[in-house]
């Protein structure tokens, strides 16, 4: 439930100690707004997105949206740094990005980054497929692009792997532990120019192209313009 930002607890302990307090008022923890992403594909094409859910399908937070581009090719949509989830299955790929914020790519094939890779703007992640690494399900090749906000530089070691390594963690409790802790909804968001908003239901929503107001039905197709 608590999005604790562990810089912030870092902050608040070093100025407890500078200043003798015993208690701080409580800090609210800060992100970076959401940041100018592109989609996760290469712009000029057409993609088919089955709607804005949440990790599981299910419950929870809606910080996830499927992208199916004409191309099957998965791009990183900001530069950030690489971390391969590795789980007996496969790996699937996270990208830290500045201020927070990292993105999920579940599903793809190919993989075509390292642990640790810087990425730009634009670079190949792999392809869409219907990989299940660390479980879940999937029905047709595409890609589960999933926000979440992480500390930037965790204070403690424990709480640095909790926060961003997954490794051999199942999709259940990435989908459900994780989510809970760090998903972010998609609702909201603009991604290369098209502003997303959540259905009520799961699989659902709309893509609204910001430069002129063309509202695309979610689960449905839009032409990636930027
Ligand atoms: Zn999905």
């Amino acid at each position: 439930m608590t999005k604790l930002h562990v810089r912030w607890a870092g902050l608040t302990a070093a100025i407890v100690a500078a200043v003798g307090l015993l208690a701080v008022p409580n800090a609210t923890a800060e992100v970076a707004p959401f940041p100018e992403l592109a989609l996760p594909f290469k712009a000029g094409q057409r993609v088919y997105s089955a709607g804005i859910h949440s990790d599981d399908g299910s419950t929870g937070v809606k910080n996830a949206i499927d992208f199916s581009p004409a191309d099957g090719t998965v791009r990183a949509p900001l530069a950030g740094t690489v971390h391969l989830q590795h789980c007996a299955g496969g790996d699937w790929v996270t990208i830290d990005h500045a201020g927070g914020w990292r993105t999920g790519y579940y599903h793809m094939e190919d993989i075509k980054v390292t642990d640790g890779e810087q990425v730009e703007a634009g670079a190949v992640l792999g392809s869409t497929g219907n990989a299940l690494p660390c479980g879940g399900s999937s029905t047709g090749a595409h890609v589960h692009f999933t926000l979440w906000t992480l500390p930037d530089a965790p204070a403690e070691p424990a709480r640095a792997a909790d926060a961003g390594n997954w490794d051999g963690l199942a999709f259940g409790a990435v989908s459900t532990t994780v989510a809970q802790a760090y998903g972010e909804p998609v609702d909201g968001k603009t991604l290369g120019g098209w502003r997303f908003a959540a259905g009520a239901d799961q699989y659902t929503g709309t893509a609204t192209y910001v430069a002129d107001d063309a509202v695309t039905q979610l689960p449905g197709r839009f032409r990636a313009k930027l």
